[in-house]
């Protein structure tokens, strides 16, 4: 019988890179949507993403994170849960909680359904976030050893959200097997940087927001921030291989090629698609002022953590343990741009 994979939030960005490479290494994949109305949309991205799959043997099924309902169902007869779904907005939400509740108690209700259904393996989507904000010195790469502090005041609403469900999900997994009382799933965790690579469609992601307002030329300067890069086949092809290698299990995995600062990122966007050369900011905003308006702007107040550091990572785990290699940062950021081209968002 072939395996059947559950796929959180299968109307996201990942989420749809996922669902092709799974349907085309002929996994047997259910997704949860909050509305069964994404279907067309999901369908037509998945056969953009040129797999050889139309994503019509996909199964979808109704669940939310803030809902008790519909979650046992889907893990149900499951195999493998990829639990990708957390809210990522672009901005600042002015409420933490409509950003942390569903990301925390999603990742309970999806570890427990998956537990109840005797899931065998559990990789959940973290992110660098929750790795990146260790209290060590700047100059120090991060390794998977690391973990950011939920509390620390210079991180974003989102990364908390994101550092809180990883710790819920290995929390709730210890406390499984301290109780002794019934199935266990493995778990792994993957902690993606900054994801760029091709859109499939114009439900952007909060990343590819990102190169659309600066290739539309509505940032004039750049904070001084760097962020690690990745491109989204190879985050897609790391939740794939992590369901299913012998050494993943109980492990987190830092996915991501290198360091790029927002500058380099602007060169890359420039680098794929010439004609925004002056649209493209190449100045900086001086890190200062970025600190006093923070005072005001939500927005700055969340990139505030990241002003002036370096934001380096050590990703040789995933690829030593995992025999995984990435594109070059700056592919991940053309390819993205091209393809928002194709779009026509820029
Ligand atoms: P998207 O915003 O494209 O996808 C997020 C998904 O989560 C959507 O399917 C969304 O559903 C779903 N979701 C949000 N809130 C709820 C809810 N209350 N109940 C059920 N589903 C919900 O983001 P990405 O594809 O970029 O991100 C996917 C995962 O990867 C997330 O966990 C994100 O934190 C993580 N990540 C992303 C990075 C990036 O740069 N893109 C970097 C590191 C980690 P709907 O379509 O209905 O809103």
């Amino acid at each position: 019988m072939t395996d059947q994979v559950l796929v959180t939030g299968a109307s996201g960005f990942i989420a749809k890179h996922v669902l092709a490479q799974l349907l085309a290494d002929g996994f047997q994949v259910r997704g949860t949507v909050r509305s069964l109305k994404r279907r067309p949309e999901i369908e037509a991205a998945i056969a953009r993403a040129g797999s050889g799959c139309a994503g019509s043997g996909l199964e979808l099924v109704e669940a939310d994170l803030t809902r008790d309902e519909g979650w046992q169902g889907a893990a149900e007869g499951c195999r493998y849960v990829l639990h990708m779904a957390s809210p990522f907005p672009p901005a600042e939400p002015r409420d933490p909680e409509t950003l942390i509740r569903p990301a925390r108690e999603g990742t309970r209700r999806v570890l427990q359904a998956a537990a109840a259904g005797g899931v065998e393996r559990v990789v959940v989507t973290s992110s660098i976030i929750a790795v990146m904000h260790a209290d060590k010195p700047d100059h120090v790469p991060r390794t998977e050893m690391d973990w950011s502090s939920p509390s620390d005041e210079e991180m974003s609403t989102y990364g908390r959200s994101k550092t809180l469900a990883e710790r819920t999900a290995w929390e709730i997994i210890d406390g499984l097997r301290e109780s002794g009382s019934g199935h266990v799933p493995e778990l792994v965790a993957i902690n993606p940087g900054v994801v760029f690579g091709p859109a499939l469609d114009k439900d952007l992601s909060t990343s590819h927001v990102l190169l659309k307002m600066m290739g539309r030329g509505s940032y004039p300067l750049l904070p001084r921030v760097a962020f690690p890069t990745v491109d989204v086949r190879d985050v897609a092809a790391m939740h794939v291989r992590a369901m299913t290698h012998e050494r993943a299990a109980g492990e987190r995995f830092i996915c991501a090629d290198e360091t790029l600062t927002l500058r380099q990122i602007g060169e890359a966007l420039v680098e794929a698609l010439p004609d925004l050369k002056r649209k493209v900011p190449t100045r900086h905003l001086p890190s200062g002022l970025v600190r006093f308006a923070a005072r005001f702007d939500r927005n700055l107040r969340s990139i505030r953590g990241d002003l002036d550091k370096a934001n380096l990572c050590d990703t040789s785990k995933a690829r030593n343990e995992l025999g995984l290699t990435f594109r070059p940062a700056r592919e991940a950021v053309s390819s993205a741009a091209l393809s928002l081209r194709e779009l026509g968002v820029i």
